[in-house]
């Protein structure tokens, strides 16, 4: 009799994991079906260092379907800017996690630190964003005014 109650027991455990193992595999199934559909497109005000560095993230995260960069300035003034941008070690360390090859760059390094020209910097990425096959749009000569903002 007690060995009847433990395999009812047992079996109803059994149906208990196994209806939580597909609840469970099936909502995450569900979340992953609806991110993919999902149309993401982000939108980077200014063409800087962060803003560039932004869309590089952006585009390695993977969310996004389009990355707009409003950029106030033309392509050539931001290429063209000579003042420096140094990465301390710690940004040196992340942003090599997150694919950027510092010996692909021209610039100096020191004490683990890297300093660059800003242009050339922004060069590299650019030239990144732009074969990534994602849709990235950098859109010079921009500048974004409350106009764009309907509130
Ligand atoms: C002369 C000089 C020397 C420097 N030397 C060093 C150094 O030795 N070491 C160091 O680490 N750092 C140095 N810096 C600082 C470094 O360059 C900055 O920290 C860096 O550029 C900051 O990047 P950012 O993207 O935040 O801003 P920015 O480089 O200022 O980029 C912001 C961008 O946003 C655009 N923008 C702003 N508003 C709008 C809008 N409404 N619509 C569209 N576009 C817009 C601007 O045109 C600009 O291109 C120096 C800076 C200068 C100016």
């Amino acid at each position: 009799m007690e060995s009847v109650h433990d395999y009812q027991l047992q079996q109803n455990l059994l149906i208990t994991f196994l209806f939580l193992a597909i609840f469970t595999g099936w909502r995450t199934f569900y979340a992953r079906i609806k991110r993919s559909l999902s149309q993401v497109t982000v939108v980077i005000i200014g063409g800087g260092p962060v803003g560039l560095l932004s869309a590089f993230l952006t585009l390695k995260s993977g969310r996004a379907t389009n990355i707009v960069v409003y950029e106030e300035r033309n392509r050539k003034s931001v290429l063209n800017a000579q003042y420096q941008l140094t990465f301390d070690c710690q940004s040196v360390e992340f942003l090599k996690a997150a694919g950027i090859d510092f010996d692909n760059i021209e610039g100096c390094r020191h004490d683990n630190c890297f300093t660059t020209k800003v242009g050339v910097f922004l060069e590299y990425i650019l030239d990144y964003l732009t074969v990534s096959g994602v849709n990235v749009s950098i859109r010079f000569h921009k500048k974004v005014t409350n106009k764009y903002f309907s509130l």
